[in-house]
């Protein structure tokens, strides 16, 4: 009975890792107790690289049937390169996020990876291809171990380690006094919104994948702080095919093209130089962004 007592038990840790996962990942982009049933077609293949070209080709989509969100949304994100998505609030940049991660099938257009639609492939390799640092990091109720660990379990000791090094969280943990088995989450030790951008960089590294979006956070962190995770997320975009949701001008100016989006329609998209010699929409928010951060606000 104990022969078939340990897997069984198995099975069940593993069942619970994965909605876990899942429901983290739900957290993450505030989609939970919605009814998708996303499925993988029966011929479906694993998605298996690490240069990824992404392609959005004449997307639509609606929540609900009579509330179109995305209209018509055709861009592409060459392998290695970072496109920030800039625009209103409502303008459905989140939305261009959850389609790509496979929450939601588009309604019109499609998705591709490498000149794939991303319903031909297993959803779960989909997902191991793509690394998310959201605006807020929902933690476990565990350890700071597993909490980075969670980015890939089978990693070692020294991975984890080297991971949190790499996202300038490990000084701090070793700075308290039971290090990484300090329980963290809603029941342990409270970290602040840069710490938690930590873990989540942390994971990321860990999960090593080709692919990145990247949610940046709205809220003010301290400038010193925020420039700091800036230069680790900068750090991490290197070589992967990254979206960023941007709110930072320093992020703007970084990235290889700018997509401007309102009320569902790519309105504009280009290098930062180009749109603001094209003096349109972008070149407005520009002009208003610049002046609100000069006076010390956030963009
Ligand atoms: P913000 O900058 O404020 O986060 P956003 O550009 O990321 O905004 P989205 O979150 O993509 O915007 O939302 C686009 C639109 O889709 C909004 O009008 C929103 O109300 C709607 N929407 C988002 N999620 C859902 C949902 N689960 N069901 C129905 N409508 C939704």
């Amino acid at each position: 009975l104990t022969q078939l007592y340990a897997p069984l038990n198995f099975l069940g840790f593993i069942y619970r890792e994965i909605k876990n996962s899942l429901s983290d990942m739900e957290r993450m982009f505030g989609i939970l107790d919605q009814n998708q049933e996303i499925e993988d077609v029966p011929q479906a293949t694993p998605l298996d690289t690490r240069s990824a070209e992404i392609r959005f080709e004449h997307v639509g989509f609606a929540y609900e049937p009579d509330r179109q969100i995305l209209h018509d949304v055709s861009f592409t994100i060459g392998a290695g390169e970072t496109v920030a998505v800039v625009g209103t609030s409502g303008a459905g940049k989140s939305t261009l996020s959850r389609l790509l991660f496979r929450f939601y099938d588009v309604t019109e257009g499609r998705i591709t990876i490498n000149g794939h639609d991303i319903r031909q492939y297993t959803q779960l390799s989909l997902r191991q291809h793509i690394g998310i640092v959201p605006q807020d990091t929902v933690l476990f109720n565990a350890s700071i171990y597993y909490n980075i660990a969670y980015g890939r379990p089978d990693a070692s000791h020294e991975e984890v380690l080297e991971a949190a090094r790499a996202a300038s969280i490990h000084d701090f943990v070793m700075s308290l006094p039971e290090g990484y088995d300090t329980q963290v989450g809603e029941r342990g030790l409270k970290l602040s919104g840069g710490e938690k951008q930590r873990v989540a960089i942390a994971r990321t590294v860990l999960k090593n994948p080709p692919i990145l979006v990247l949610d940046e956070a709205t809220s003010a962190l301290d400038t010193r702080t925020e420039r700091a995770i800036q230069d680790e997320l900068y750090k991490i975009t290197k070589d992967r095919t990254t979206l960023i949701i941007a709110h930072r001008l320093s992020t703007i100016v970084d990235a290889d093209r700018v997509l401007v989006m309102d009320q569902g329609r790519v309105v504009e998209h280009g290098s930062h130089t180009a749109l603001l010699q094209a003096n349109g929409v972008y070149a407005r928010m520009w002009a208003m962004q610049f002046a609100a951060t000069e006076e010390g606000t956030d963009v």
